[in-house]
């Protein structure tokens, strides 16, 4: 996963950029990366950690001039986490320079790559970003828009890109439109972001999201839109589950007020008799909210989030993960005390998050715990852009609910089924790529296979 900003039209688009990553920090903190250019011109600053430890100060910055910028929080979902594959990726070719930022997964690029090479390109990273910039490279077609239109009918699987030249930005969503991008503008400058909280930061108006199959070019003729593919609605039903800002607005519907409404219907599939709902934040505790609200049990925060500490999941080795649970979550015992839990998350992925959290709470001294999850079981894993594991480590790929339930030591387990999850999300099922509660996976019989 990873979020993405661009921005045109604006003399501190670095600095807008920066700041923008901040607001989309929750969607990769492996590493981060900002490239500006003032029409000649490029400067780039990419580093691994968190956005403000690769600037951390008004130095790192200050030689990112330009009217214009990309730039790119990152979580490895294809290649290594290593300082080679930092985005945005910035390549010189004849052209001139293009810098791409990259969210989502290509389900091709191993193809391409391989295709691609035997032609002679030298490829740089790992990453699936790079086949891009090679297919626009590498296209003999007149203007820059053709070239990446050429590229565009060429991959396949999740992308919202944002691709810099020397005078436009270019603002592209895949057909399915799996992961968002969303358009904002405030006076002659435009702003580009995986999500619309990062607009609430800058100050900047939002103006719409960019739509499935669409290429947006912003210049200074103002923005030109192609349809490059017909749109095919598949949408990341886990964007609105866990993966997005609360306080963004994600496929034209609130985040929060989903989430409450997967609750609420959570309530309705499996109520429990109960003393209080306590949410595992922060990803539980809008649909916390929602079960409370309709089950009429009382919310309470009997779980506190150190958030002094990144986020656990995201670092790649097992080890790494345990330490982070401990030092992140932290049980109430006045709240939890003789009490009768729900407790509500919005996913088990490996399980153990879950198990460790019932334990800690059951140490506490509650008397009962019931979990309550607001998605499906998650059996398969994401070809799309999220980084859920191999199947073998998918707790629910290998194990039935109430195995689960024994595993991670709750009195009950229930999950919210996949009609009240839709239903919930606000679409037609048909909209939503739902290949981790399924395993049907759009587009994967279209993968061609290399040799
Ligand atoms: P588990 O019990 O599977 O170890 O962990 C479940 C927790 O992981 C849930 O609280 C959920 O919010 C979080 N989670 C689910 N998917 C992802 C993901 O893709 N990335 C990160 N960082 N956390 C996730
Ligand atoms: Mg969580």
């Amino acid at each position: 996963m990873c979020g993405v900003v661009g921005i045109i039209g604006n003399d501190e688009a670095a600095n807008h950029a920066y700041l923008a990553l901040h607001a989309l920090q929750h969607r990769g903190q492996e590493s981060a990366g900002i490239v500006s250019t003032n029409g000649y011109d490029f400067h780039e600053k990419r580093g691994m950690g968190l956005v403000h430890s690769v600037f951390p100060d008004k130095s790192a910055l200050a030689r990112l001039t330009g009217h214009a910028a990309i730039g790119h929080a990152r979580y490895s979902t294809a290649g290594n986490s290593c300082e080679s594959n930092i985005q945005p990726l910035l390549a010189k070719c004849q052209r001139g320079k293009i810098a791409i930022a990259h969210n989502g997964n290509l389900i091709n690029a191993q193809f391409l790559r391989e295709k691609l090479e035997t032609r002679g390109s030298i490829f740089s990273t790992t990453t699936d970003t790079e086949v891009i910039l090679h297919l626009i490279a590498g296209s003999r077609a007149e203007s820059f828009s053709e070239a990446l239109l050429e590229a565009l009918g060429q991959i396949k699987g999740a992308f919202s890109l944002v691709i810099l030249t020397a005078d436009a930005l270019y603002a592209v969503r895949d057909p399915q439109g799996f992961r968002p991008l969303v358009i904002g503008r405030f006076e002659n400058s435009w702003t580009v972001a995986s999500e619309a909280c990062a607009f609430d930061l800058l100050g900047v108006p939002f103006l719409r999201k960019v739509e499935p199959g669409e290429v947006v070019k912003l210049s200074a003729e103002g923005l030109e839109s192609i349809q490059f593919a017909e749109p095919n609605p598949q949408h990341c039903i886990f964007e609105l589950v866990y993966f997005s800002r609360p306080d963004s607005e994600v496929f034209d519907r609130s985040v929060l007020l989903s989430r409450e409404k997967l609750g609420r219907n959570l309530a309705r599939e499996h109520p429990v008799t109960a003393d209080v709902v306590v949410p595992i934040p922060d990803s539980g505790v809008a649909a916390a909210t929602g079960y409370s609200l309709e089950s009429g049990i009382p919310l309470r925060m009997g779980i506190i989030r150190n958030h002094y500490t990144g986020r656990t999941f995201i670092e790649p080795e097992q080890r790494i993960r345990d330490f982070g649970i401990r030092l992140k979550l932290n049980a109430v015992r006045s709240v939890l005390s003789g009490k009768r839990v729900v407790l509500i998350d919005d996913s088990i992925v490996r399980g153990t998050t879950s198990g460790k959290v019932v334990r800690m709470v059951k140490a506490a001294g509650a008397t009962e715990v019931h979990m309550r999850i607001t998605c499906p079981p998650t059996i398969s894993p994401c070809y799309y852009g999220i980084d859920t594991p191999r199947a073998a480590e998918l707790i629910a790929a290998n194990q039935g609910v109430e195995a689960i339930r024994e595993s991670i030591g709750a009195d009950s387990l229930a999950y919210l089924s996949l009609q009240g999850l839709c239903q919930g999300a606000g679409q037609q099922k048909e909209e939503f790529c739902l290949s981790c509660f399924t395993g049907k996976h759009p587009l994967l019989h279209q993968i061609q296979k290399p040799g």
